[in-house]
């Protein structure tokens, strides 16, 4: 029997739920270990660094590449297993777009330092350490990765061939892309978003639309909403309009909490928070305003929207690295 195609999955600057929608493929990840040889997979295999530096360039059919690009490590795997792989698949939001990690691209990395390890009322740090890239100790010199100033996409680093949204991408949509692979189905164009529809969350959300006319913003601890409509309509804050499809709504169809925009923006959308923005524009109820003002106009425009308590966090939450603005100028 010929060897089965190798493939790869990595976990750079994420929090390890890629992994789990990989795991949670269920049954069909017998299917997956049936076609392919998972040989490098930090997480679930225990292969090492040397041994995709052994492999010969392009012998890996697939990487799944989860994690945005932190540190000297990230960035150096992020080389490696692209000059190993025929395919390196961006795999979820963190190496789509940057995601939660890439919210830190607001601050500096010495901010981040002075936070963590200075300020932080839970640890105790008389000496002020930050850390170093090389500490001596009577045994040695230890090393350990640079610390990034930004954080960048996979797409900022290497060359990308698709990009499998979503934190964590949905695992039937997962097994859609790779039972594709398996029946040797044509590959789409490179650059691709994979897993994932063309249109918006709202075209997959089952609540009922009407015309949006909001009159102030709720958190969501502060209403209980209406479960049959809207949950815009209802002044909760959902990234539905400006959120790729794909998911099949499950916040909304199925917990009746708001789309969060873990998808990225929809097709033919640049920039998802300005998408959002311009969605609240025409959906704001300010009333009758002809006869105001610009300044009164803004007014009445900061009135509603000052129920966001963290404007970037809230609709640049998945894509701030990916995005125009790309961190704080
Ligand atoms: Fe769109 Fe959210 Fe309204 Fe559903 S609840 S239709 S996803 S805005």
């Amino acid at each position: 029997m010929p060897d089965k195609p190798k493939i790869a999955m990595y976990w750079a600057a994420s929090c390890g739920g890629c992994e789990i929608s990989l795991a949670n493929l269920h049954a069909n990840i017998l299917a997956v270990d049936a076609a392919f040889q998972l040989v490098f997979c930090p997480c679930l295999v225990d292969g090492k660094k040397r041994d995709v530096e052994a492999l010969k360039d392009g012998e890996l059919l697939i990487t799944f590449f989860n994690g945005a690009i932190r540190t000297d490590e990230n960035q150096e795997m992020a080389h490696l297993l692209r000059k190993k792989s025929k395919i390196l698949i961006a795999y979820g939001s963190c190496a789509y777009e940057g995601c939660i990690p890439g919210l830190s691209n607001f601050h500096s990395k010495q901010d981040h330092f002075k936070a963590i390890y200075l300020d932080n009322p839970s640890i105790e740090n008389p000496q002020k350490i930050v850390p170093q890239t090389e500490t001596k100790v009577p045994e040695g010199t230890l090393t350990i990765p640079a610390f990034h100033d930004r954080v960048r996409t996979l797409a900022q680093t290497v060359d990308v061939d698709y990009f499998l949204p979503g934190c964590p991408p949905e695992s039937f949509k997962v097994w859609e892309v790779i039972d594709s692979v398996i029946q040797g189905k044509a590959l789409p164009p490179k650059g691709t978003i994979i897993g994932a529809g063309k249109c918006t969350v709202c075209d997959e959300c089952e609540k009922k639309k009407e015309d949006k006319k909001i009159k102030r913003l709720y958190r969501t601890h502060e209403i209980v909403p209406d479960r049959e409509k809207c949950l815009l309509e209802q002044g909760i804050l959902c990234m539905g309009p400006a959120t790729r499809d794909g998911c099949k709504a499950q916040c909304p169809n199925n917990a009746d909490m708001p789309c969060t925009g873990c998808y990225g923006p929809p097709s033919g959308v640049r920039d998802q928070g300005a998408k959002m923005i311009a969605a609240l524009g025409t959906a704001l109820d300010l009333g009758d305003v002809s006869t105001l003002s610009e300044e009164q106009v803004a007014a009445r425009v900061e009135e509603v929207i000052k129920a966001i308590p963290d404007y970037a966090g809230m609709l640049y939450k998945y894509s701030l690295p990916g995005s125009i603005l790309g961190g704080k100028r």
